[in-house]
């Protein structure tokens, strides 16, 4: 079994943009709680900067 690219990262966290299927998600973000590990994935720099300020 090959190792398919998550849903979430299909998407852009803050605007919901579609991305390409082909690419790699121009900005990943990795965040680390204490016990949980996430990954966003966003079209461009402005959207994860609103993501971060958002939060
Ligand atoms: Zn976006």
């Amino acid at each position: 079994m090959t190792s398919e690219r998550p849903e979430f990262w299909n998407y852009c966290a803050h605007c919901g943009a579609e991305l390409g299927l082909d690419d790699w998600p121009p900005v990943v973000e990795l965040v680390h709680d204490i016990d949980d590990h996430s990954i966003y994935s966003f079209c461009d720099d402005g959207c994860k900067a609103a993501w971060n300020r958002s939060e």
